[in-house]
Order: structure tokens, then sequence, then C-alpha cells
């Protein structure tokens, strides 16, 4: 089988990863936000099922929920044997097209909120207007517009820390985009889910869930994405 070719925007340079957060090992059995009907997550790490074709997939995870060695740079914390995409593949999640690092977009003023997740409009906010995010959604777009040039469907991960916050606001953006654009998008769906309620994170108060902030934001992301 051919060898797809990944791609990884990456921000090492700008990065950090002192996210304190528990080893998450309980798998809830409570099912996670999903923003879209059309696919499933399984129960064990987010194995979509029922996949639809589309022409993008989005999905978002945390290395460090998987239990992935830490790595300075992100080419090695994402191909490093035994590294992120060895232990995706391992759950039955395949070698994604491009891998995004959103380790980059962490802005310590909205700490006092990451017990809750980046649904929370108040963490979207930071991170939409965080410097480096207009690069990331640029670098990301001109990166699919390769694949979709090379005549592929494109799965596109997300990656941050915790999973939970900065990869979910970026993949949830990226999904916006794109279905805006009129691609059929299947997702965000969130892998590293499963360890949100083990960790006591909410995504279900008032500001978790504040539609018209969100879209809002949302809006602001287009604006960046169609003049990238
Ligand atoms: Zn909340």
């Amino acid at each position: 089988m051919e060898k797809k070719e990944k791609i990884l925007v990456d921000l090492t340079a700008d990065s950090d990863d002192d996210e304190a957060l528990p080893d998450p090992k309980a798998i809830p059995a409570e099912s996670a936000p999903q923003s879209e009907k059309k696919f499933k997550i399984g129960t064990e790490w987010g194995e979509i099922i029922d996949k639809k074709p589309a022409d993008v997939v989005v999905t978002s995870v945390g290395w460090k929920t998987l239990g992935v060695p830490y790595k300075y740079t992100f080419s090695e914390l994402v191909e490093t044997s035994g590294g992120l995409s060895d232990t995706l593949l391992s759950w039955g999640t395949p070698a994604q097209d491009i891998y995004v690092d959103c380790r980059a977009l962490k802005d310590d003023n909205v700490k006092r909120l990451l017990m809750h997740t980046g649904f929370h409009v108040d963490i979207m906010e930071a991170v939409v207007k965080h410097r480096n995010f207009r690069n990331l959604v640029k670098q990301t777009k001109d990166l699919a517009k390769r694949c979709k040039e090379e005549g592929r469907a494109t799965s596109i991960m997300a990656v941050c820390t915790s999973g939970a916050h900065r990869s979910v606001i970026l993949a949830e953006a990226l999904a916006f985009c794109f279905r805006k654009d009129g691609h059929e998008v299947v997702g965000p769906s969130h892998l590293s889910w499963c360890s949100w309620k083990d960790r006591k994170l909410c995504w279900t108060c008032e500001r978790c869930k504040d539609e018209k902030k969100r879209e809002q934001l949302h809006g602001i992301v287009y604006e960046m994405w169609k003049s990238a």
C-alpha cells in the first residue's frame, strides 16, 4: 500500500507543554458532546465508526491523554516510533494527511477557566485572538488545498496537550470554515473526550453552550480563513 505523505503545521518554536493534568485512565460510559450527528464515536479512544464519505475529516486529540511520550518538536511528537501517529494507529485511527500543532495557542489569561473545555466561549475567544491562530488557519488551508489538488479526501488532526481546549477550538473552527465553503465534512470528532469526564471538565455550562457567541467567533475565524 502506498504510504501517505504526512504534513505538519509545526509551530514548535512557539509551543509549550506545561499544561498540568491528571493521567486519565477510566473511560466514561457517557457519550461526549458531538457537533455533528452524522457519525458516532466509539467507546474506545475516539474510534470513528459509521463514517460517511466526505472530502474533509476533522479531529482533535491531546497527545498526553494517549500516553504518547513528550517530545519538544512537533515532528518528533507525531512521527517518532511509538509517537502520536503510531499510538493512534494502534487504536484504529489511520494516519492523517495533516497534523496541526495547536500547542502554540496557549493563553495564561484563561488558566482559571481550564476546568471547562474548548467549548467555553471565553477560552475560545482567547484562542481565536491568539497571535498564532491566524497563521495556523492559513497554513492548514494551504496544505488542505494541496491535498485537494492531489485529488484525495483530506484528514486533518488538531493536536494539543490535553485534547480539551486548543485543539478542540481549532478543529471546531476548521470544520466550520470547510462547511461554509461547501465541503462535505465529517467531524469534528474530539478523540480525547474520554478523558474529559475523568478530569471533571465542563462542556455544559451556560458559557460552554453560548451558541450566539460561538457563532460570532466562528464568523471572525471565517474572515481569517477567507483572507488566508
Ligand atoms: Zn463550562
